[in-house]
């Protein structure tokens, strides 16, 4: 006990957290997670939390994927570093391509850019829409639209099309030119509608009239996440995607699907985008790629983008953008490796089950503690439960509250994730029924602790 204070003291002398004060590590110590089996974590204390949290909605084959550990340690001993800057390339990203196209043929989606994670993945992404119109002829698309309470990332284009002033006000001003439609965020909307399709409807109508106002001959991409992920699992309803994809279609915007928490299965279908039936312009990946073992991401492009690329003869279309790190062989056979794992495991079709009963689990939960204000999930393993001191004003619960709900129910024996008022669950999709069960009591205890 002694030495795990010792350890949080020198972590908070020497470490900045993200999304963190930098005082808050000295003053709520952050436990040391050591060691990780299977859907389990350890902290330095010797105890052991089922890991609701999938590592930060990354790990969804669990810690012990001895697949993808076998293929870096194979890919580092054989070739561990080569650049994919123009002129050379290397075996495994060419494999990987080859079966991201596969994969994601039903998105539509053919060709692949590498990246290092999320965040550069949105920002490959929304470079890319603005260089599609400039080679069209069309320079003057150069704005983009996103949904409040969407997350796509740190970067300064992510940032400025991010809808949660947390990540933004700190750093303004942020790239000019972007513009926010109310998230289809039942619980709370500016139309107080409670009815999931009639407010699809008009968060639909804000984003068309706001297209009119900008003028869509102004306007580069919409980008968005299926289910809104960080902003507290907003599902929205299944007619919202296809009518985001009906009006961009209808004014010549590109519709790229933020996927890098709903790629790969969590959503019980292998992407967000085939969830809704939608096929998106492109799509940004990233965390699941490599089970979160290897930071590694790729930007999906559709057929019919690539296609204004690739027949460019201006010279337009070189892609002026990419990373060190872009197609690094340890993660391209990492990416490969878990690829293979998680259709081999098909691993949709347990987070669609699981996810139901983990949804049902905290509907049950809201009927027991009055301070569950919104459940929200019911589509893969992604839910949330957004906590409240009065159920009539809806008013969030304070912090030292949700910190308890957090304490509990990692001393009960689960891990959860506090986002804001929103406690999170977005655990492997390897999870069993009694793994839920574990979380789901675990939470129990932590609410009964308000
Ligand atoms: N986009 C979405 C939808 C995300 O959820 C995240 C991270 O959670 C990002 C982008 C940024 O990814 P990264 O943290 O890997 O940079």
């Amino acid at each position: 006990m002694k030495d795990e204070n010792f350890l949080k003291e020198r972590n908070a002398r020497s470490i900045w957290h993200p999304m963190a004060h930098p005082a808050d590590s000295q003053k709520n110590l952050p436990e040391i997670i050591v060691a990780g089996d299977g859907v389990t974590i350890t902290d330095v204390d010797g105890h052991k939390a089922v890991d609701g949290v999938g590592g930060l909605w990354n790990v969804n084959l669990g810690f012990s994927c001895q697949p993808v550990k076998d293929a870096i340690a194979a890919q580092l001993d054989r070739l561990p570093y080569y650049s994919i800057f123009r002129g050379t390339t290397n075996d495994a990203v060419i494999e990987l391509g080859e079966m991201l196209a596969e994969f994601f043929a039903p998105d539509g989606l053919e060709r692949a850019f590498y990246t290092s994670g999320g965040s550069d993945s949105v920002e490959i992404a929304l470079r890319l829409a603005r260089q599609y119109h400039k080679v069209r002829g069309e320079a003057g698309r150069v704005k983009y639209l996103s949904l409040k309470k969407g997350y796509h990332g740190t970067h300064t284009l992510g940032a400025s099309v991010n809808g949660n002033a947390n990540f933004r006000t700190q750093y303004e001003p942020l790239m000019p030119g972007c513009y926010h439609i109310p998230a289809p965020y039942t619980y709370r909307n500016p139309f107080n509608e409670t009815d999931p399709e009639k407010l699809a409807q008009l968060c639909l109508a804000a984003l068309e009239d706001e297209i009119k106002f900008q003028g869509a001959e102004t306007i580069a991409a919409m980008i968005m996440e299926p289910i809104l992920g960080a902003g507290g699992v907003i599902v929205p309803h299944e007619s919202f995607m296809p009518g985001v994809r009906a009006i961009c279609d209808k004014y010549g915007i590109l519709l790229i699907a933020d996927e890098v928490i709903t790629a790969f299965g969590r959503t019980g279908a292998w992407s967000g985008s085939r969830l809704w039936g939608v096929q998106p312009d492109m799509m940004t990946t990233a965390k699941a790629i490599t089970n979160g073992y290897f930071p590694f991401g790729a930007v999906m492009i559709s057929g019919r983008v690539a296609e204004v690329f690739e027949s460019d003869t201006s010279g337009k279309a070189a892609i002026g953008s990419g990373y060190t790190y872009s197609g690094h062989p340890v993660g391209a056979a990492a990416a490969i490796a878990c690829l293979k794992e998680t259709q081999a495991l098909n691993v949709k079709d347990n987070a669609a089950a699981r996810g139901t009963q983990l949804h049902e689990g905290l509907l049950a939960l809201q009927e027991k503690h009055d301070i569950v204000g919104d459940v929200r999930g019911g589509r893969g393993l992604m839910c949330a439960l957004e906590l409240v001191s009065d159920r009539a004003t809806k008013a969030p619960i304070d912090k030292a509250s949700i910190a308890k709900v957090h304490r509990g129910a990692y001393e009960t024996g689960a891990m959860v994730r506090v986002s804001g008022n929103n406690v999170i669950l977005s655990p492997s999709l390897i999870v069993t029924e009694g793994n839920i069960a574990t979380i789901l009591n675990a939470l129990d205890a932590g609410l009964a602790a308000v």
